[in-house]
């Protein structure tokens, strides 16, 4: 499945812990033939592989508090250029905070691109904590301890929320309920981009799509 050949796809997807963002994303990038980059799973995959980059950012991503934005802007800079990216991208977990809403501005500014959508996926608090809880038991993530999680959390609520605002601002927010089913939820991503134009053509489409 591809997106429309003259469309960019360029994409974030922000919603609390537990708000099933990395799942969606995926399918969403899927679908529009663009990668999906989660910040997350770039420390976590360098943490494990036990690289200077996860021995570096381990202790903080553990602790559930942000890593410095210099290094995940850089991360992140490096891996829009790749040329897999150049026609759009799905970020999971970035922009996180306002410093990096305004690195990854000036980054697309710079090459005369922009984004189409900020998909926010609504979940409320309760029901993040206890998706999170399940996912301690079926993932056993060590950041998913009680403590962690609510760190976590008010990190989401004062730090990466009010990037949502600003956004709102610019007319680029997509909001979804994110309680449901998976496949409810997907459905209802594609045609809240589908209202906005934002449409997957191309050979099949997308089932998921209305
Ligand atoms: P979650 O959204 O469930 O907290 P993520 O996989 O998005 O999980 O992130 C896991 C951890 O990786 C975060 O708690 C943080 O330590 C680090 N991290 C991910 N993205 C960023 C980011 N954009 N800025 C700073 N730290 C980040």
């Amino acid at each position: 499945m591809t997106a429309s050949a003259t469309g960019s796809a360029r994409f974030l997807i922000v919603g609390p812990q537990g708000s099933g963002k990395g799942t969606q994303g995926v399918l969403v990038a899927e679908a529009f033939g663009v990668p999906a980059i989660s910040t997350g799973d770039v420390f976590r995959e360098n943490i494990s592989g036990g690289t200077e980059l996860g021995s570096r950012v381990q202790a903080i991503v553990e602790a559930g508090d942000l890593v410095p934005d210099e290094l995940t802007c850089e991360l992140v800079r490096d891996r829009l250029a790749q040329p897999d990216a150049a026609r759009g991208f799905l970020l999971d977990g970035f922009p996180r905070n306002r410093a990096q809403v305004a690195d990854l501005e000036e980054f697309l500014a710079g090459r005369g691109e922009a984004l189409d959508a900020v998909i926010e996926l609504s979940v409320p608090r309760d029901e993040s904590i206890s998706r999170l809880r399940q996912r301690a038991i079926d993932q056993g993530r060590t950041d998913d301890t009680e403590q962690v999680i609510a760190n976590r959390l008010a990190i989401y609520e004062r730090e990466t929320a009010p990037i949502l605002d600003e956004y709102r601002g610019k007319g680029l927010v997509v909001q979804v309920d994110g309680v449901g089913s998976l496949d409810e939820v997907t459905e209802r991503i594609f045609d809240a981009l589908a209202d906005r134009g934002l449409n997957v053509t191309g050979n099949g489409g997308n089932g998921a799509a209305a």
